[in-house]
Parts: structure tokens; C-alpha cells; sequence
């Protein structure tokens, strides 16, 4: 991935965090609010000066929490939301809040499952059940200790609340195990979604050079070249030129008749590899057909194009053919040259010419269109 990307995506996940804290900012806010409620109505058994030094170390832990979030610290951690420590935090305000409470108790269990909603998409299962064992023995824990120092007014209704916890709490847990399961699932297809997207992009791109190579070279073939050739033509800009080159191969019908067929397909590999070994990247080259070739060079002038097909002309005329005893190798070229507006078609007229021109005065030679035209 790329350093902008990551950065992007960086940014994403920093705002989705900060969202989350925000949410579990309001679900404090609320919890508050109902507090307040409570207070008023004499539910809550705390003195005002109580009520506000927890109000504020809530809000300061809250802050602490905020403070990590926008320094990007929590990236740090393997799970960058701090859901666990979050909730944890939480489940321990609720157990404190809720020692002060004695007939509203009951309302305000429904807290828990709340705090614990926040970890039924994030947690891992086993961290899950870690945070629900913590809520549980904290409720029941108080209830105990309260129990022992003679202070629970209601044993049976703190039973009840003790069991009705622990059922929500297993089912929250049962829950947060089949969530995460389906979210492994989804990950596990996206990633053979990719993988397949993967394999039929690499096919594609085989396909793709399948159809524009031509199979004894492995250079262009011929629909490939008018179609790379058109282009070229397209971005061609005034006062450049482009050179273009059709080359054939002399008496190679005599190759074939003396040393027969397979003979001539080494000797036609052996031009395009002498060829290949001529030319820069940028050049292309193709097989026209048969023992005839084309060649584009981009950005050129009549004494560069000339001067690169006399090079595979002569280089041409050393090769040696892997396994086949050829002497007077030879070929005949006709160039022309692409200006801006040019008819590629009319262009490969113009060098099919030159090209005869070429076998009518004997072959082995490079005749140029634009000769033939100050003649
Ligand atoms: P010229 O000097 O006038 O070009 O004569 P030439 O013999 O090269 O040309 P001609 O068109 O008479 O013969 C071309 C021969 O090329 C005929 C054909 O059998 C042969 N040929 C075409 N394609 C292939 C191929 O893929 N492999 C082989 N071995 N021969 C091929
Ligand atoms: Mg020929
Ligand atoms: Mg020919």
C-alpha cells in the first residue's frame, strides 16, 4: 500500500475511532441525565459533593481516553478502538454507581448489557466472555458484600437481579460468538473473492497477449501493430515523424524448398530475435504475415529510420539460425516516414511500394519512400 493511502485510510479509522467515542461518551452523558433523575427523586443515596466528585472522574477518564484518540496512540495498540479498557472502565463506574443505589438498582442492570454492546462486534469471543465475567462478579460481588455487612435491604430482589444478569450476560456472549463467526465467514469470502479476482485478472492479461503475439516470433502480430500503430499516429504531434518499415525476408519460399519447412521457422525466429537485439523499447515491431515484418520507430527522421534498418539488415545477414546452415541471408526493406494527419493505410502503401521498389533493383537493400518521391 502506498504512504498516501495508508494515510488515508489512517485518517478513516481515526475518525471512525473518534465516532465510537463519542457514542460511548453519550451513553455516560444519558446515564447521567438519569442520575440526575434519580437524585431528584431521592433514589440515588449519595450527597450532592459525592455526586460531583464521580461525575468528574468519569468525565476525566473519559477525557483520558479522548486525549489518547487524538494523539493516534491507541494505533499502538493491536486493537486500535480500546473497546476492552473501555468497557472495563465503564462496567467499573457502573458497579460504583450502582452501590449507591437501593430500590432504583433493578432499573439501572440494563446498563450492563448496554456497556457490553459495544464489544458484540469488536471483541474476540474469549475477550467477550472476559468483560461479562468481570460485569457479573462485580454486580454479584457488591450484592455479596452487602449481604455481609448486613446493608441489603432486599435479598430476594437482589437474587433475582444477580440471575437475570447472568442470563443476559450468556446470551450477550453466545451473540458475540455468533457475530464474530459470521464476520470471519464475510472476511474469509472477501479474501477468496480477491484471490479469484486475482487469478481472472492474470488470465485476462495472458489472453490479452495471447491475442497480440504472434506464436513462432513472439513479437507483436499483425492486428496488434495497426492498432499500436494507429495510436502512435493519433499522438502524433506537428513537426514529428515516426518511421515505418515493412520487411521481408529475400527468396525465404528457397530456404523452405532446401532445407524444408522447420528450417524456415528458425530462420524467421532468428530475424526477430536479430531484431529484437537492433531495436530500442520504445520500437515496434510485428509480423506482417508470413516472412514479412513491420516496424513503427517512434520520433525518427529520414537518416536515423534509415540508418536503424540498414543495422537490422546487415545484422540480419550475419545470423545464424539455431541448427540450420543458411548462407546470403538477406532482406529488403521499404520505409516511409508518419507525419501528423497521416493515413496509416496510405502509409503502408507507400512502403509496400518502396518495399518492390527494393526486389526490382535486387533485393538485399532499404529503399525509402521519400527517395522514390524526389526521383
Ligand atoms: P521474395 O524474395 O520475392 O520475397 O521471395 P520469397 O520466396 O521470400 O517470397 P514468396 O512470397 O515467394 O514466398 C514466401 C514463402 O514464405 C512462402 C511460404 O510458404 C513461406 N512462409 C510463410 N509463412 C511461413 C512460416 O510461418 N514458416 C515457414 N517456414 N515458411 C513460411
Ligand atoms: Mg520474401
Ligand atoms: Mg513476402
Amino acid at each position: 500500500m502506498s504512504s498516501s493511502s495508508q494515510r488515508v485510510t489512517q485518517r478513516r479509522l481515526k475518525g471512525l475511532l473518534l465516532k465510537r467515542f463519542g457514542m460511548a461518551a453519550a451513553t455516560y452523558a444519558l446515564t447521567g441525565v438519569v442520575c440526575s433523575v434519580a437524585m431528584f427523586n431521592g433514589l440515588l443515596q449519595a450527597s450532592w459533593p459525592t455526586a460531583l466528585l464521580f461525575t468528574l472522574l468519569v468525565t476525566l477518564s473519559q477525557l483520558g481516553f479522548f486525549a489518547v484518540f487524538r494523539a493516534g496512540k491507541n494505533l499502538r495498540f493491536r486493537d486500535p478502538s480500546l473497546t476492552e479498557p473501555q468497557m472495563l472502565v465503564a462496567l467499573g463506574w457502573l458497579t460504583l454507581l450502582l452501590s449507591s443505589f437501593d430500590e432504583g438498582r433493578g432499573s439501572l442492570l440494563v446498563i450492563y448489557p448496554l456497556i457490553m454492546l459495544f464489544g458484540v462486534f469488536e471483541l474476540q469471543p474469549r475477550v467477550f466472555v472476559r468483560c461479562a465475567l468481570l460485569a457479573f462478579f462485580g454486580f454479584a460481588g457488591l450484592n455479596l458484600y452487602e449481604a455481609f455487612t448486613l446493608r441489603l435491604d432486599d435479598p430476594a430482589a437482589a437474587t433475582l437481579q444477580v440471575c437475570v444478569l447472568a442470563a443476559v450476560l450468556i446470551w450477550l456472549s453466545l451473540f458475540a460468538s455468533y457475530v464474530q463467526t459470521l464476520r470471519r465467514r464475510m472476511r474469509q469470502r472477501r479474501f477468496a473473492l480477491q484471490a479469484h479476482q486475482d487469478t481472472l485478472r492474470g488470465m485476462m492479461r495472458q489472453l490479452e497477449d495471447l491475442a497480440a503475439t504472434d506464436e513462432l516470433t513472439g513479437l507483436f502480430n499483425r492486428r496488434h501493430f495497426l492498432r499500436l500503430a494507429s495510436r502512435a499516429l493519433d499522438n502524433l504531434r506537428a513537426g514529428r515523424q515516426h518511421g515505418l518499415a515493412l520487411i521481408d525476408l529475400d527468396h525465404f519460399k528457397r530456404i523452405n524448398d532446401v532445407h524444408g519447412h522447420a528450417a524456415g521457422d528458425r530462420v524467421l525466429q532468428a530475424f526477430a530475435a536479430v531484431a529484437r537485439a537492433c531495436l530500442r523499447d520504445g520500437d515496434v515491431l510485428a509480423r506482417y504475415g508470413g516472412e514479412e515484418f513491420v516496424l513503427l520507430l517512434p520520433d525518427t527522421d529520414c537518416e536515423q529510420f534509415a540508418a536503424c534498418c540498414e543495422r537490422l539488415r546487415e545484422a540480419f545477414s550475419r545470423a545464424e539460425p539455431l541448427g540450420v546452415k543458411v548462407s546470403d541471408l538477406s532482406l529488403s526493406v521499404g520505409m516511409t516516414l508518419l507525419t501528423m494527419h497521416d493515413d496509416l493505410d496510405e502509409a503502408l502503401h507507400r512502403a509496400d511500394q518502396a518495399l518492390y521498389q527494393a526486389k526490382r533493383s535486387g533485393r538485399n537493400r532499404c529503399m525509402a519512400a521519400w527517395e522514390e518521391a524526389d526521383a
